[in-house]
């Protein structure tokens, strides 16, 4: 089983291979990116993805019942002695004909992906269960990470699953209250650094390398293998059937590589017939991938990626001292580190990218409050950046288009309650206040 994945770099002129059982978060040849990749003739894959279907009946075993591993043929890097779960990714795909609506699609056209429900409120667990089962591989005894918040609150869940330790950087006022509550109960040390995301990411990364702690970012080759999983569940919620679209938020740019790579190798293995458009989905307030693709006109290349007009467009933030600012502050990212891989999978998917401003976030976010399940602040970016692409018709009304909400409303309750106590939006839903009077209270609700 094992023999079937190593490490790659995904720079093409340099293509260098490592074992799966290193830990290495940057190719030591060249500095770029790490995939991991298999030898598929030595997997023992379905012919057609329904027939993942048939695990549903015996998910008693934990592996078949986590919504990552009882797809483990397409990330098969780990022996299953190895595989960590604690029952993610029991995730819905919920087809919302209301915030449709709102989005100016077609009844029966929308679809809600709502990665909140994981057991600690986002998308990372996906993540984590794979990362974690390779920390295992390698015999890690601590891990760290950077983050806005949701990372933390997933790492510390899933280390002391694990009994590793865990440190978690965050940035100073940076943090949703929620995200930040659950890395302190679930026994994270918490090292809040003053600075923004992208400063915990530098210093996380030169620490973990000092103190040989294993780094849980999504540089991780491994946690996107986990990722992957988001995309066939949303296939597996539409009968086994693609989407015309996917729309992600783009921060960090994980979810949008890992979805790509997906994509990419469905249709290699003659899963899929066809490969989803993708629309990735910045805040104005942080929009680096939307700069860098739509003005300065970067792309995959080939691999050869225009190097010289990323570095420009850094130095010219650190020139005017720019920090990133968005309500959405999962997506509060000025230098996502899966850029490459983000290039690559917008290439893959035919993708497209868009800004939206923070109070579409918020309006959009309270329209899937009302109407959905909720989420938090950056989930709501994909509604709002549909509705752009809907005004442009670049998305038509009829094309069928699954949102990924990535976290859950609780994860950011402040920012909830000030857009509605504070009447901030277009759908505000203040509370009322009312005298401690039978007759004055029957009078509000009639
Ligand atoms: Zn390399």
């Amino acid at each position: 089983m094992t023999d079937s994945a190593y490490q790659k770099c995904i720079n093409p002129a340099c293509g260098a291979e490592f074992d799966y059982g290193q830990t290495l978060f940057k190719c030591p040849a060249c500095g770029e990116l790490l995939d991991v990749q298999y030898n598929w003739d030595k997997v023992r894959l379905p012919n057609k993805l329904s027939e993942f279907a048939k695990r549903w009946a015996s998910r008693d075993n934990p592996l078949d019942f986590s919504g990552v591993w009882r797809f483990r043929e397409l990330l098969n890097f780990c022996e299953d002695k190895y595989k960590v779960t604690i029952g993610e990714g029991q995730t819905i795909l919920q087809q919302n004909d209301a915030v449709a609506g709102y989005a100016d699609m077609h009844p029966g056209c929308l679809y809600l992906q709502y990665e909140g429900l994981n057991p600690s409120g986002s998308f990372k667990d996906n993540g984590m269960a794979a990362a974690f089962s390779h920390a295992k591989i390698v015999g890690a005894t601590s891990s760290a990470c950077a983050s806005t918040g949701n990372t933390s609150a997933s790492v510390a869940l899933y280390a002391h699953h694990c009994n590793l330790k865990c440190t978690v950087f965050i940035g100073s006022g940076r943090v949703a209250f929620g995200k930040l509550s659950q890395g302190m109960d679930y026994g994270a040390q918490t090292i809040q650094i003053r600075g923004d995301f992208d400063d915990c990411m530098r210093q996380v990364q030169d620490v973990c390398a000092e103190l040989g702690l294993y780094l849980l970012n999504s540089l991780n080759p491994f946690r996107l293998e986990g990722q992957k999983t988001i995309m066939y569940r949303i296939i597996e919620g539409l009968g086994w059937q693609v989407p015309d679209w996917i729309i992600v938020p783009g921060g960090n740019l994980g979810n949008s590589s890992a979805f790509g790579k997906a994509f990419s190798e469905l249709k290699q293995l003659g899963l899929i017939k066809q490969i989803p458009r993708m629309a990735i989905i910045n805040a104005t307030g942080a929009d680096t991938l939307t700069e860098l693709v739509n003005n300065k006109k970067l792309t995959w290349n080939a691999g050869k990626v225009e190097q010289a007009i990323i570095d420009n467009y850094y130095a010219d933030l650190t020139a005017r001292n720019f920090s990133p600012h968005t309500c959405a502050s999962a997506i509060e990212i000025s230098r996502p580190v899966n850029l490459k891989k983000c290039l690559r999978a917008i290439h893959i998917c035919n993708g497209v990218v868009r800004a939206v401003t923070d109070e579409e976030i918020c309006d959009a976010k309270a329209i899937i409050g009302k109407f959905g399940l909720g989420c938090e602040p950056a989930s709501a970016a994909t509604i709002a950046g549909l509705k752009h692409l809907r005004a442009e018709g670049i998305v038509e009304a009829d094309d069928r288009v699954a949102c990924v909400l990535t976290g859950h409303p609780l994860k950011d309750p402040n920012l909830t309650i000030n857009y509605h106590k504070g009447k901030k939006g277009k759908f505000s839903n203040p509370p009322i206040e009312a005298p401690n009077d039978f007759d004055e209270i029957i009078k509000l609700i009639k």
